[in-house]
């Protein structure tokens, strides 16, 4: 099991570096938990971002100030422009592989308006666009022969002279543990939304990635910056589209008052998503809400409109919620959606060990900064995947042989066999419940530093409780008992870094908002990133300079 480029993670982001690193000759290989097109990728609905010149005023320069400005100023605008250039050629190649986006009426791509985008800039598949996307990379995967290990749990990296040499991972059909080697390894793992109880984030989302990394001894960048999504569906948070805002929805409090204006007068319901988070939060806790949420009201859009343009959403509303959106609101509330932070990478995808790169979610290169744009995650997946895997297959044709040494393997049987071993002890859902629920309470849409050092006691204590928690199923097949649990170590870890760097940036930006002791932004002090080690068992903060080459940073206002 030893190939020239192995990608772990089989998402947008893992696929397209695949498909590219086969395309420049390597051989390549996925290792991924699900099958592929089960990632969460395939959960995308409203769409994705570039700037076709659909619209006059649009542009590859206009996509990048936007995103810089959504960004508050935090985003790498070296990575940025590179990032809005390369995107229009990449929509093409994804239309031309079979993706089927939805057309206007003069059969150019339809794109819809998104938060904080300028002009309509959000192309789409009704709203489905993540599963069209995911469905045409799986065919390009197929059609080349790449090989997938499916269903196999990547546990731990390995590095070895220097070198990132491959990936220890659990085979989940089977039981056992397996070394994969790659002379590239490429962590396309996701994002991490499941440290919070209430999440748009599919269950597989748990950082395991950044966590591996971390544990490797790489620095996470901006950490702290988890973005609340202002539409999820109360009670279950599942993600209702920004699309539905796009195409014209109002939200409104208990009164039935179009909130919004009131918070950004001129975008609307279209300001960016930490301001719309921000905004109903202020009405629930100001108590302008029904049952801890603000309502999503589509009814003017009319019913032939949700139909075409929306099904999805009016599916999930009345499955989920028992609300048709063509007779009434829908109740929605932020909930923990994405993560801005991850593995440092530069702008191809390479980490600071050699060997290693990372795209999608589960790195951070950054294009996002503090901030996300709705639709703009896709995009990178897409963009930074496919520089991700040419980089991985240029270098590895120069690299040494891969080889996880037997040692490592050895290592990891035995903390298995410690880990199984346990016959009493507290079950992981106790310490996982309690997780969520604190993160959720502390470290949400508004944080104060009190909550912040109380969560940061929390997660000890439970750091400290996971140490002995005990497996109960011993077996080796589809034991997600063990896979589950040891999900739940990353997350403790993710969740350490994301508070602790929370509590040291003394300011407001972006999703991290200190309404009571810092509420605005302090670009003197803290317009640098985040970057956590994992040092003696614990992270350790420092900073690294955000890269500006023409914006410089103004106030933000919508
Ligand atoms: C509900 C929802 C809707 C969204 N809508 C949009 C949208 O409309 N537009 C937009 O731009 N963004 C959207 N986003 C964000 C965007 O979809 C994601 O950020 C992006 O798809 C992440 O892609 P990825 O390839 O990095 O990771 P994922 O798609 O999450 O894939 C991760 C892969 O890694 C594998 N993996 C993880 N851990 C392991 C392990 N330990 N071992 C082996 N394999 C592992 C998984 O099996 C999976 O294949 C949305 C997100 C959500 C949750």
């Amino acid at each position: 099991m030893s190939h020239d480029v192995l990608v772990i993670g089989a998402g947008c982001a893992g696929m397209r570096a695949a498909i590219e690193a086969h395309d420049a000759g390597a051989d390549v290989a996925v290792v991924s938990k699900l099958h592929p097109t089960r990632s969460h990728s395939g959960a995308a609905e409203g769409g994705i971002n570039a700037a076709l010149g659909n619209a006059k005023e649009d542009s590859p320069e206009a996509h990048a100030y936007d995103t810089v400005k959504g960004s508050d100023f935090l985003g790498d605008q070296d990575a940025i422009e590179v990032f809005a250039k390369e995107a229009p050629g990449d929509i093409y190649q994804l239309e031309n592989w079979g993706a089927v986006f939805t057309r206007a009426e003069d059969g150019r791509l339809a794109q819809r308006p998104f938060g904080a985008a300028g002009s309509p800039r959000t192309i789409f598949a009704a709203d489905i666009t993540g599963h069209v996307l995911i469905q045409v990379l799986y065919e390009q995967l197929v059609k080349r022969n790449i090989k997938v290990y499916e269903e196999f749990f990547a546990w731990k990296l390995v590095e070895d002279d220097g070198r990132c040499q491959g990936v220890i991972a659990w085979d989940m059909l089977n039981g056992g543990l397996k070394a994969i080697s790659g002379k590239s390894v490429i962590l396309a793992t996701g994002g991490a939304g499941r440290v919070y109880r209430v999440t748009t984030n599919a269950y597989a989302c748990t950082g395991d990635g950044m966590a591996m990394a971390l544990r490797l001894g790489l620095p996470l960048k901006d950490m702290e910056f988890m973005q609340f999504h202002p539409t999820t569906l109360y009670p279950t948070g599942i993600l209702i589209t920004e699309g539905c805002r796009g195409e014209g929805a109002y939200l409104i409090n208990k009164d039935g008052e179009r909130f919004m204006k009131k918070y950004a007068p001129n975008a609307l319901e279209l300001a960016s998503r930490d301001v719309v988070s921000r905004s109903e939060q202020t009405e629930i806790d100001e108590g302008r809400g029904i049952n801890g949420s603000v309502m999503l009201d589509l009814r003017h859009l009319g019913a032939e409109r949700i139909i075409s343009r929306l099904p999805g959403s009016r599916e999930l509303a009345m499955t989920y919620a028992g609300v048709d959106p063509i007779y009434d609101p829908i109740p929605v509330r932020p909930g923990a959606h994405y993560h801005m932070g991850g593995v440092s990478t530069d702008i191809h995808g390479k980490t600071e060990l050699e060997g290693l790169y990372a795209a999608g979610e589960v790195a951070c290169v950054s294009v996002h900064g503090a901030n996300r744009l709705g639709g703009n995650s896709l995009m990178e997946t897409i963009t930074f995947g496919r520089r991700a895997g040419r980089t991985a297959a240029e270098d590895a044709h120069f690299a040494p042989d891969a080889a996880v040494p037997d040692s490592a393997l050895a290592d990891a049987e035995r903390e298995l066999g410690e880990l199984l071993g346990r016959s009493g002890g507290e079950r992981p859902w106790q310490v996982r419940e309690e997780l969520g629920s604190s993160m959720l309470d502390n470290f949400g849409v508004f944080r104060r530093e009190e909550q912040m050092s109380n969560e940061i006691e929390i997660i000890e204590k439970l750091r400290h409780r996971y140490n002995n928690v005990v497996v109960e199923d011993k077996g080796g097949v589809f034991n997600s008992d063990l896979t589950q649990a040891i999900e739940l170590g990353y997350c403790l870890d993710l969740a350490a870094c994301m508070v602790q760097a929370g509590v040291a940036r003394k300011e407001s930006r972006g999703a991290h908002a200190r309404p009571h002791d810092y509420p605005t932004r302090d670009d003197d002090q803290f317009m640098k990133h985040s970057v956590t080690r994992w040092v003696d068992g614990a992270p350790k903060l420092d900073y690294a300079p955000v890269t500006v080459t023409k914006w410089q940073p103004t106030e933000r206002t919508y």
